[in-house]
């Protein structure tokens, strides 16, 4: 590898983009040997563990070249923030797989909750059979709201199913990610 190379970090789960940053071969090797992601820093001009000073480091859970080895693709678990300037990601987007992810991390967040204190903390605490009732109320709703024609509804209703499907999966112990992986073995 000559000179630096840009290197993508993402999130290992869900796949949002964290940061872009530029390796040379010590990073590179740097980054395969300590498990953390390690740039080459242009403004520091030494080797950079993101997350030497801050404690957000980002743990590496593969390395992929790009077709003609000139970028790096590294998908990571990140310890806390990415950017030093306090969001998640330093890319402020949030696409709509990503968005599932978040719903997702809100609702096993509110699982350990007072139940007083949110919706779907009172659902976890009736247990996976009323959750499972909701699931079956909102896909019949979801389905009438289609057979009607009434796009409108069909939206919200399928919202509706949408979260307490992932209310379900969270009780039941399962990820969308377990969803998803068997969405792709079908696949082929
Ligand atoms: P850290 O590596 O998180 O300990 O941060 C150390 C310093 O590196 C910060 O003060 C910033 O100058 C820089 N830095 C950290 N994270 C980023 C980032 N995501 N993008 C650009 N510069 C960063
Ligand atoms: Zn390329
Ligand atoms: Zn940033
Ligand atoms: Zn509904």
């Amino acid at each position: 590898m000559d000179g630096l190379v840009p290197a993508i970090v993402q999130e290992a789960d869900g796949g949002r983009v964290r940061m872009l940053g530029y390796m040379n071969q010590k990073a590179l090797e740097a980054t395969r040997e300590s498990g953390f992601v390690t740039f080459f820093s242009r403004s520091k001009n030494r080797l950079w563990v993101k997350g030497e000073t801050s404690g957000n480091r980002l743990h590496v859970v593969s390395i992929h070249d790009d077709c003609d080895n000139d970028a790096i693709l590294i998908l990571a678990e990140p310890e806390g923030p990415t950017c030093h300037k306090g969001p998640d990601s330093c890319f402020e987007i949030e696409t709509a797989p990503h968005f599932l992810a978040t719903l997702e991390a809100v609702i096993a967040e509110r699982a350990e909750a007072d139940p007083d204190s949110s919706y779907t903390a009172r659902l976890m605490d009736k247990g996976v059979k009323r959750i499972a009732q909701k699931v079956g109320e909102e896909g019949v709703e979801a389905a009438l709201a289609a057979t009607a024609g009434d796009r409108e509804e069909l939206k919200n209703e399928a919202a509706d199913l949408l979260y307490h499907l992932l209310v379900l999966l969270k009780a039941s112990n399962l990820s969308l990610r377990d969803v998803t992986d068997e969405l792709k073995r079908r696949h082929g």
